[in-house]
Parts: C-alpha cells; structure tokens; sequence
C-alpha cells in the first residue's frame, strides 16, 4: 500500500525535475558541474584551459570561440532573427 505521503513526495520530485529540465532550456550550463566541462572547444578543438573548466561549469567553448558566438549572436539580434 503506498502511503498519501510517498505519492504527494513523488509528485514534488516530478515537479521539481520539471523546473529544472524547464531551467536548463534556457541556461544550458545549469547544474553543470566542472565534470561536465569540455576539455577541447566545441568550436574550434583546442584545449580549454582547467581554470576556464572550473570557473565556468558545463562550458563547451573557449574564450575566442564563446566571444565569437557572442558577437554574432549580437549581430543576428539587431538584424531582428535568431542566429
Ligand atoms: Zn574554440
């Protein structure tokens, strides 16, 4: 017999899990760990620095390459379209 309290605690969980998965949509490094950090740049492939690794968890692109992204993100927005 499961007890009201079990359900009620499982049902939360759900929801909990919900919220984060909806979080990290949006942030993609959330709840990210240094683990989870690209040792070589998405970008371009070269090694990301530890200190990179460690300061920014779940990072997959090196300094270059992220202000790369960055710019042409920036340049996709005021041309009003999604890069
Ligand atoms: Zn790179």
């Amino acid at each position: 017999m499961t007890d009201i309290a079990d359900r009620a605690a499982e049902r939360e969980e759900e929801l909990i899990g919900d919220a984060l998965d909806e979080h990290r949509r949006h942030d993609p490094t959330a709840g990210k760990t240094e683990a989870d950090s690209a040792k070589w740049c998405d970008g371009c492939g070269q090694r990301v620095p530890d200190a990179r690794r460690k300061a920014v968890p779940g990072v997959r692109l090196c300094v270059d390459c992220q202000n790369e992204a960055a710019r042409v993100e920036a340049a996709a927005k005021r041309n009003g379209r999604h890069a």
